[in-house]
């Protein structure tokens, strides 16, 4: 049976075939523009309303969901119709309301230190199930409107090319996003940031660098010994000339690893010719990597090193850190398991500075 935003216009026109013509607009608008279940249609006639709710069953089947920071973050666990498993988080800030989603069940890019890699490869997710994802996001945040989009739940948006660029084009053009509040996040497919580069519709880009020399990006992040640190960054610069856009770089800061002062300005070398900004956020810790996040002191003077020279930096607020629900932490566990692995911050810090004297 077809997810709801996996139709197409057509194939929808033709699902309601001998009915006026009218209800196939009536039918795409109520699943895009208002972002209702069929069921929830009430401008159709009741038998319609539900031979249609019982042929566009969700894609997705709530397993579990949580919420943290007093009710402003949401985590819902799903399970796909072949039992897959992928995480949504719903963040409500003062100025914008932000969904997380994911667009692959696990993930192939194998980087060490991310829950999603570390369990490995299941599937590319459909459009309709990326999309689904933030008409969920939708209906719970009202009377908030969703603002903004960022493909950095689980899974590496540019391996799922087509499904994803699909969703984006369905939630700009059918659900009124702007590009502008869409942002894809990649650990650094070349090919699919060229390709990024030649569409016409401006999404912001976040590249996950973490290391700014390949020695050491090769080990944290394994893609880049297919696309090493000088080719990535000349398809960063062609996304940026092509898009207008501001390039994000995206670096989860790991105790004694990649927070000393000459990681800083690694990075400077590499974000300071994009105009990138560059976002900090300490690591979370997961079961599979035994390092731990920098330290909050060591986190700001990184950020301090950037700002000297010359380079924007912005630590971002951990959100739902106590639920899993920070970027990188998702791993769809069984409920329940995924409760108890979370560290708290700080717990086992040691600090290479610490001298036992
Ligand atoms: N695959 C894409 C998008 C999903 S990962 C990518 O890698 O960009 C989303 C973000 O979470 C990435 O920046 C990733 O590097 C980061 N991340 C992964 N594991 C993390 C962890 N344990 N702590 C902090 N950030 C993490
Ligand atoms: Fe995949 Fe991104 Fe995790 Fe790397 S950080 S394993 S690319 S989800």
């Amino acid at each position: 049976m077809p997810a709801p935003y996996d139709l197409t216009r057509d194939e929808l026109t033709r699902l309601l075939e001998g009915e006026p013509a009218y209800r196939a607009r009536q039918v795409w608008e109520g699943l895009h523009a208002r972002v209702r279940r069929p069921g929830e249609m009430t401008e159709l006639p009741a038998a319609l309303r539900a031979s249609l709710e019982a042929a566009l069953p969700p894609a997705l089947r709530e397993v579990s969901r949580r919420t943290a920071d007093g009710g402003q973050t949401t985590k819902w666990l799903w399970a796909l119709h072949d039992d897959a498993r992928v995480e949504t988080v719903l963040m409500h800030y003062p100025d914008r309301v932000t969904v997380c989603v994911s667009t692959q069940a696990g993930c192939a890019m194998g980087c060490q230190f991310c829950a999603t890699g570390q369990a490995g490869f299941r599937r590319h997710l459909t459009e309709g199930e990326i999309v689904e994802q933030v008409a969920a996001a939708v209906r719970e945040a009202r009377p908030r409107r969703l603002s903004n989009v960022v493909f950095m739940g689980m899974g590496e948006p540019l391996a799922n090319y087509d499904r994803v660029w699909g969703a984006v084009v369905r939630l700009n053009g059918e659900m009124g996003l702007s590009a502008r509040h869409l942002t894809l996040s990649t650990v650094g497919l070349v090919p699919g940031i060229r390709r990024l580069a030649a569409e016409t519709l401006p999404v912001n880009l976040a590249v996950s660098l973490h290391a700014a020399n390949d020695t050491l990006r090769d080990e944290l992040v394994p893609i880049n010994r297919r696309y090493p640190l000088a080719v990535l960054a000349e398809a960063c610069a062609a996304y940026v000339e092509a898009s207008g856009r501001r390039l994000s770089i995206e670096w989860a800061l790991i105790d004694g690893v990649n927070d000393r002062r000459s990681d800083a300005s690694e990075l400077v070398t590499f974000a300071r010719p994009l105009g990138a900004h560059v976002n900090l956020i300490p690591l979370n810790p997961t079961p599979g990597y035994p390092v731990v996040g920098s330290p909050a002191d060591r986190v700001r003077r990184f950020r301090d090193d950037l700002r000297v020279l010359g380079v924007n930096a912005t630590i971002r607020a951990t959100r739902g850190a106590d639920i899993d629900a920070a970027c990188g932490q998702l791993a769809a566990s069984a409920p329940g398991e995924a409760a108890d692995t979370a560290t708290p911050a700080g717990a086992v810090q040691l600090l290479p500075g610490a001298r036992g004297r």
